[in-house]
């Protein structure tokens, strides 16, 4: 199946040059493994652009950040009173309500599409 990057049509046939009757590029189309519907090949590795969005959730992007931890400084006031997890609990439920966190965190899962995909892939199985 080819499908055209602009208007989305499918083609059964590669259309000469490439070219789709809305002037667009037409080439493979890859299945989606969620939904099952047809998307320009190079979009998401395995899951068309809609499925990605709808699952670039705060709560996934909770659980890739779980597995990318950073350091930081902080005030030692704040270590005096709380442990690592009770101040990752607190900074993520302020993150989630401040600061666009929803859209942050669809940004932060969308950022390398190809890491978001084996997420998926696992997440998915
Ligand atoms: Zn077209
Ligand atoms: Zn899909």
């Amino acid at each position: 199946m080819y499908i055209c990057a602009d208007c989305k049509k499918l083609h059964e046939t590669l259309p000469e040059d490439y070219e789709c009757d809305c002037g667009g590029v037409v080439d493979d189309a890859s299945e989606c493994k969620i939904c099952g519907s047809h998307y320009y090949y190079y979009d998401g590795f395995g899951y068309c652009p809609e499925c990605l969005d709808k699952h670039a959730t705060f709560e996934a992007a909770v659980e890739i950040g779980n597995t990318h931890k950073e350091t930081i400084k902080v005030n030692s006031l704040i270590t005096h009173m709380y442990t690592e997890d009770e101040i990752e609990k607190i900074l993520l439920n302020y993150a989630r309500t401040h600061q666009d966190g929803e859209e942050n965190a669809k940004t932060y899962c969308l950022y390398d599409i190809a890491y978001f995909s084996t997420y998926l892939d696992e997440k998915c199985k």
